[in-house]
């Protein structure tokens, strides 16, 4: 078996209808994976399954809120009808509600971690059965720069992508005898909607990351597919509890 080679595998990629988990599911597709998209807005969706059959890989969308646990099961269920199996999860869902610490209201507060974290967890639950059963499995989570740093305007998000680092190390180690290895990405300053977003909202956020990153430019969705096959492929499969930056240098230079 190549080390590299998803042919026959099935991945779902949770907000894969666009940014970096459309960059990511690209990568999976031209390594040979089956892709499940899944998220909310189905035009997106629509899109994205357009885009990854065009270079000729085997996709679907499927409708998923991963703040409903019923949703996440309801994604592993149907994915199951549709291809067969379940070997990749990419929890990649994510969201930031951006304003002083001190005025997040409970329901803001909570709609972040349930999205970031709680269903990070949920689909992972989800998909385990399926894992467990088809002989082991690759569960891939998203974390962030701030899983590492703090962020005065991001309270919410930045505690969500530190404890999601946690969950994958204790998931790691609760699945490792299934075969399962649960591994987290930390994109650096990537370039899509929720970053633009960011940059809008804060002031000289463009030109503090330019001036931080060795790389000297943002990422790209696409700097992300290559980390996303490895940890999908055999090629990592004694690497389980990581959390692996993909940041053009950002977290290793102090100022
Ligand atoms: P996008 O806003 O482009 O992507 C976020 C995705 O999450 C969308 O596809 C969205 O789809 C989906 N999503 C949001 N809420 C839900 C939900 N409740 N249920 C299902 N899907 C949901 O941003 P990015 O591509 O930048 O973000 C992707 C991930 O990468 C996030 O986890 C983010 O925190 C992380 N990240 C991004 C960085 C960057 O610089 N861009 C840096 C570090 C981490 P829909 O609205 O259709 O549901």
């Amino acid at each position: 078996m190549s080390l590299f080679d998803l042919t026959g595998r099935v991945a779902v990629v949770t907000g894969g209808n666009g940014g970096i988990g459309l960059g990511m599911a690209k990568g999976l597709a031209a390594a040979g994976a089956a892709v499940m998209v899944a998220a909310r807005n189905p035009e997106k969706g629509a899109a994205a399954v357009a885009d990854l059959s065009a270079s000729g890989g085997s996709s679907a969308f499927i409708a998923l809120d991963v703040t409903d646990e019923s949703s996440c099961h309801a994604m592993v269920e149907k994915t199951l009808t549709r291809f067969g199996r379940l070997d990749i999860l990419v929890n990649n869902a994510g969201a930031s509600i951006r304003k002083p610490a001190e005025s997040y209201s409970a329901s803001e507060w909570q709609q972040v971690l349930d999205t970031n974290l709680t269903g990070a967890f949920f689909c992972s639950q989800a998909a385990h059965p399926a894992m467990k059963k088809g002989g082991g499995g690759k569960i891939i989570n998203i974390g962030s720069m701030m899983s590492i740093f703090g962020a005065g305007y991001a309270a919410p998000y930045a505690a969500s992508k530190g404890a999601l680092v946690q969950l994958t190390k204790s998931l790691a180690a609760a699945w490792a005898q299934d075969n399962i290895q649960v591994n987290a990405i930390l994109p650096g300053w990537i370039d899509t909607e929720l970053t633009r977003a960011a940059r809008r909202e804060v002031p000289g956020l463009n030109s503090r990351v330019l001036a931080r990153t060795p790389a000297g430019r943002w990422g790209v969705p696409e700097d992300l597919a290559g980390i996303a096959v490895f940890l999908a492929a055999p090629a990592s499969d004694f690497v389980t509890g990581a959390a692996i930056p993909v940041d053009g240098g950002f977290s290793s230079v102090g100022v």
